[in-house]
């Protein structure tokens, strides 16, 4: 990697096209040297430090309903790719429905940035510490994409495919993401580490959602989503199985946290190293695992 010592943003065309068809052809046209952007968060600091130099920054902002979010009770959640993450955490139905997508967006840097930050900005940077990817994973995103061949849509479980890549191709552009309605009674939890309280990458993020499955052995369906541990954020399915097949116990909760921390596969960093970052998943899924059953049997 290179990085500059004196960071300065290096020179790049800004072109802002007047639709989807006219910003996916051009970003296929120029696919090597073209990328999309919602609030810039992270490309522009990436071109400031020398990561990246597209010759092309194309504004994908304000294209066909990229700015709507619309609650449906019947069918659920859109939010356009260009909702920043403060719309997100004021919307009242988004607190009512999602609270867990409010916890997770409250949690990324500071209020000032997140009127730029957007969540779908957060999920096609494919960081595995992006922190509300957890909440989208587990309320079953489902990602809108417009491409050369026109729409589509694609589930955000088998989106990510390494660090900094996803399954997105030549022109692409994901105008929205969209959740079905969570289930009834579901608790839902984000427990984020970081260096500080504000504006840090997760040193270890856990989501949990639990809700009520009489279909399951256990009678409880638990969903786990793990950051920073893995090169993508890392489902931890071991854990989830476990609690769907054993009767809910502070014991089967614990050997959950203890399976989530086995399947874990993070790397030392600036942050953390491998192994407090495999105790932290530990104790953390455990301390979000209690806080979610507690509030299940109220
Ligand atoms: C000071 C600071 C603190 C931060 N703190 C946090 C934090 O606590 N937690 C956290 O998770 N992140 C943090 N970040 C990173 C960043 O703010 C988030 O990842 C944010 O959600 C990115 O959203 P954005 O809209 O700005 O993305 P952008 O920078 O616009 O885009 C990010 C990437 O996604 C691609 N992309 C964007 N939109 C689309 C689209 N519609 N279709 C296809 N590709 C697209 C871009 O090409 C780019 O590669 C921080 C960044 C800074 C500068």
């Amino acid at each position: 990697m290179i990085t500059h010592t004196h960071p300065t943003l290096p020179e790049f065309d800004y072109i802002r096209p007047e639709t989807l068809v006219e910003a996916s052809e051009f970003l296929a046209q120029h696919s090597n040297e073209a990328c999309p952007f919602m609030g810039g968060t992270d490309i522009f600091n990436r071109m400031r430090d020398g990561i990246l130099a597209p010759k092309f920054l194309v504004d994908v902002k304000n294209l066909d309903g990229t700015n709507n979010l619309v609650f449906n009770p019947d069918a659920g959640l859109t939010l356009g790719a260009a909702v920043n993450m403060n719309r997100v955490i004021a919307s009242p139905e988004v607190r009512i429905h999602y609270p867990l997508l409010v916890e997770a967006c409250q949690s990324v840097a500071s209020y000032q940035l997140r009127t730029r930050t957007t969540i779908v900005g957060n999920i096609c940077n494919a960081s595995p510490a992006g922190d509300a990817i957890g909440a989208c994973l587990v309320l079953d995103g489902n990602l809108h994409i417009h491409g050369t061949s026109g729409l589509r849509k694609e589930l955000l479980s088998t989106f990510f495919v390494e660090p900094g890549k996803t399954k997105l191709k030549p022109g692409d552009i994901v105008t929205g993401i969209s959740f079905p309605l969570p289930p009834r009674g579901c608790v839902g939890k984000y427990i984020k580490l970081g260096r500080n309280k504000l504006s840090d990458l997760s040193i270890v993020g856990v989501t949990v959602l639990g809700s009520h499955e009489p279909n399951l052995l256990s009678g409880f369906h638990f969903r786990i989503v793990l950051a920073s541990v893995a090169p993508i954020p890392l489902v931890a399915i071991e854990a989830e199985t476990h609690l769907s097949q054993h009767t809910v116990t502070l014991e089967s909760l614990r050997q959950a946290a203890f399976l989530a921390s086995e399947a874990s596969a993070p790397i030392d960093d600036v942050r953390g190293s491998a192994r407090y970052r495999k105790l932290m998943v530990r104790n953390l899924t455990e301390i979000a695992l209690i806080e979610v059953w507690k509030k299940l049997q109220k």
